[in-house]
């Protein structure tokens, strides 16, 4: 015997998509479920935790629970040289916190949260799941995925994970602090790059790799931080700070059926920078608005209008992003690296030519 949960609105993952969309529905008045594996929300953190200002639109990023310091600007570097300064302002949040207060939010509006819950399979009727070695069967009328890279949601729209960067991260002490994030693009860093980003008196050190070569990326790792260290920018002993699979394909087929995607599980990661909180918001929000007009309307229909406003939207900036990704792979070994990364990266106009 299965124990039995029914909803209208059953959200998979509680990550800031899945957050988001649980939040949003159930200011909308529907039943949701909000279901996360993990036992505890946001832990353990894997995420170099740097979000653009314009996620201030979701959750408060002066509050210092959630946000560590401010940044003004990043800095390229190409090939150990200072390439360019630009004006990127944002936060550097402590991940755990900002996702457990999204889930509180989404809590308080009236979502059901359920931690330590594992979805994994699909019948016509519900949706099978397992907590503390319980079976579990969930009834519902929209399904959200916003189970993140390796999606089960997403499998069970017939697609298969996409494309991957293979990340590792350590956390150290900083020399001295620092007002703005820095980017390292090296050709040793295959399709990637390495990145010191300021968290108060430390720093969060890491590198992103294109999968394939994702078995170097401790190797590659401990190279970076050497760097690092005999830069003077660093110093002390590094912990492991986290690390996992950054979904650089773009977008992925969103709606079928019952069933909706958003956030990482719907590929709304940015595929140079790697950045996705703040699509994963986006994308959220408008998941769950969707899902509520269908279970309110009895409709599928707003399922397929969000894929059409999520593609209009993001499409086209992550199409340029994933076009660019393939080329800059392509020519990785082959010749002018500089031109290369001006070419392929946020922080230069060559990159939105
Ligand atoms: C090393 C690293 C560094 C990064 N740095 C940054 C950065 O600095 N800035 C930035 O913007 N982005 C960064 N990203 C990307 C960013 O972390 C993701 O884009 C973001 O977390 C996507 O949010 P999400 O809600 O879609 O998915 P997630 O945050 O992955 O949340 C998915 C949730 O679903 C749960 N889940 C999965 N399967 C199931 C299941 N079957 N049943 C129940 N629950 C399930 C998971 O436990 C998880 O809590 C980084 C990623 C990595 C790996």
């Amino acid at each position: 015997m299965s124990d039995l949960l029914t909803c209208d609105v059953l959200v998979v993952g509680a990550g800031p998509a899945g957050s988001l969309a649980a939040r949003t529905a159930a200011c909308r008045g529907v039943t949701v479920l909000l279901a996360e594996r993990r036992q505890q929300v946001g832990v353990p953190v894997r995420c170099a935790e740097f979000v653009p200002l314009p996620v201030r639109k979701y959750i408060d990023l002066t509050d210092p629970a959630l946000v560590a310091q401010g940044v003004k600007a990043m800095r390229t570097f190409i090939a150990g040289a200072p390439g360019r300064e630009s004006l990127f302002p944002g936060a550097m949040i402590r991940r755990e916190r900002f996702d457990q207060e999204l889930a509180r939010q989404a809590a308080a509006a009236g979502a059901k949260l359920r931690t330590g819950l594992q979805v994994y399979g699909r019948t016509p009727e519900g949706v099978r799941a397992r907590a503390a070695g319980r079976e579990v069967f969930i009834r519902c009328r929209v399904i959200v995925g916003a189970d993140g890279p390796s999606s089960q949601v997403g499998r069970w729209m017939g697609q298969n994970p996409g494309p991957c960067l293979a990340a590792a991260q350590v956390s150290c002490e900083l020399t001295a602090p620092l007002d703005h994030t820095r980017v390292y693009f090296q050709p040793d860093i295959f399709g990637g790059y390495g990145w010191v980003f300021p968290k108060g008196g430390r720093a969060n050190v890491g590198v992103g790799l294109t999968a394939g070569r994702s078995r170097d990326v401790g190797k590659s790792l401990a190279g970076f931080w050497r760097q690092r260290l005999e830069e003077g920018l660093v110093q002390g002993p590094a912990r492991p700070a986290g690390g996992g699979l950054v979904p650089v394909g773009g977008l992925r087929d969103l709606w079928q059926g019952d069933m909706i995607l958003a956030g990482d599980a719907a590929g709304t990661c940015q595929p140079i920078s790697g950045a996705g909180v703040g699509n994963a918001l986006i994308s959220g929000e408008l998941a769950g608005a969707a899902a509520a007009a269908a279970v309110r309307q009895g409709s599928r229909a707003p399922l397929e209008g969000y894929r059409e406003e999520l593609r209009a939207l993001l499409g086209p900036s992550l199409s340029r992003a994933a076009a660019k990704r393939e080329g800059m792979l392509r020519d990785w070994n082959g010749g002018d690296f500089n031109r290369l990364i001006k070419r392929n990266w946020i922080a230069f106009k060559e990159y939105f030519r």
